[in-house]
């Protein structure tokens, strides 16, 4: 089967390349700029990539730009959206190219009676945040919905680029009939096949490097774990709806901790930015992930994973 990955380079795209190339799909991977090596070389390397890897340029700001790698495949994976988590102008940088990128991919998808399911790579950040309050005893599931104007007066700029791309895509499917399946992972760590850093793995390297830790508590995992995700609802026809992924939820100081233990040589930071009481962490439901399958590897493992990549790329060396 021909299967299509928007923005395949990126920290999660390549492992979902990586895992669909081993299961035997031909894959066509979009990227806005082919023709360079940082962002492709990873890729070509990829074991089945010389038979079944073929790279698009596409750009999710044009329209139309997505209909020729789409057309003809059998499963979508839209994966491209910008993480940054600070920026100086949000609905340039964020906002648009979520929003009308998926929009734009979804134009392609249903152009191309081919397309039997979409995967939607969205973000617990599309889930969590509103006004409901989050307290260690509240378990956050798929039910949650982020709240826009919640996210405009926090500026929670990602997060709202996330909510608003989520709620379009729903709308659009509803709309024009096309079956998807989105995915919501909490913060992705592990090995980096792409050469640089991504934005969510930079907070494990700030820790080694002694920077001061946020005042905050995320749910993280494996990005091979989200990788499988995304194959699983794929390929099992039953998945639906909305898939919240997260293996544990710890403030920043865990993490720290976890790493401490580890690297026991290494000044990781001990300090908070703040002397604030802990943000306490909160549950996030495991239920629906797990009926689909997921495993998630444990952190202590995702987190020793993350570090030796660091060093294999000589991000850091020590
Ligand atoms: P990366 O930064 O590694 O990858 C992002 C990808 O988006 C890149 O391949 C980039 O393409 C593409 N992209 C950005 N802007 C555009 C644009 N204007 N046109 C075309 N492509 C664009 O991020 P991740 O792998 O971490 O994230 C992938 C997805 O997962 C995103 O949708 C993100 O929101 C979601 N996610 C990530 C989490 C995390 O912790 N990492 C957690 C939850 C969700 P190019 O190569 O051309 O630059």
């Amino acid at each position: 089967k021909v299967v299509c990955v928007t923005g395949a380079s990126g920290f999660i795209a390549s492992w979902i390349v990586k895992f669909l190339l081993q299961r035997g799909y031909t894959v066509r991977g979009t990227l806005r700029d082919p023709s360079n090596p940082k962002k492709v070389d990873h890729l070509l390397k990829l074991d089945g990539a010389k038979e079944r890897l073929q790279l698009f340029k596409a750009d999710l700001l044009e329209e139309g730009s997505f209909d020729s790698a789409i057309e003809g495949c059998d499963g979508v994976f839209h994966t491209a959206s910008p993480v940054r988590f600070v920026v100086n102008d949000p609905q340039v940088e964020l906002i648009d190219p979520a929003l009308k990128g998926t929009l734009n991919v979804l134009k392609s998808c249903a152009r191309s009676p081919s397309v039997k399911r979409v995967i939607l790579t969205s973000s617990v950040s599309a889930v969590k945040f509103s006004s409901r309050p989050i307290t260690p005893e509240v378990v956050v599931d798929e039910t949650w919905f982020s709240d826009p104007d919640f996210c405009r007066e926090s500026e929670l700029w990602y997060t709202l680029s996330k909510t608003l791309a989520e709620a379009a895509a729903w709308k659009f499917v509803n709309e024009n009939n096309i079956d998807m399946v989105v995915i919501n992972p909490s913060m992705v760590v592990g090995p980096l096949l792409q050469p640089e850093i991504n934005e969510s793995v930079e907070p494990i390297l700030n820790l080694i490097n002694g920077v001061p830790f946020p005042n905050n508590a995320f749910g993280w995992l494996d990005v091979k774990d989200v990788a499988d995700a995304h194959i699983l609802a794929y390929e099992i026809a039953s998945a639906n709806g909305r898939y919240c992924l997260a293996e544990r939820v710890v403030h920043y100081s865990e993490i720290a901790r976890i790493l401490r233990d580890l690297y026991p040589t290494i000044q990781i930071s001990d300090k908070c930015v703040n002397d604030e009481p802990y943000v306490p962490p909160y549950q996030l439901s495991k239920e629906k992930a797990n009926s689909l399958g997921v495993k998630f590897t444990p952190l202590e493992v995702s987190l020793k994973e993350t570090v030796e990549s660091f060093r294999e790329k000589n991000i850091l060396d020590f």
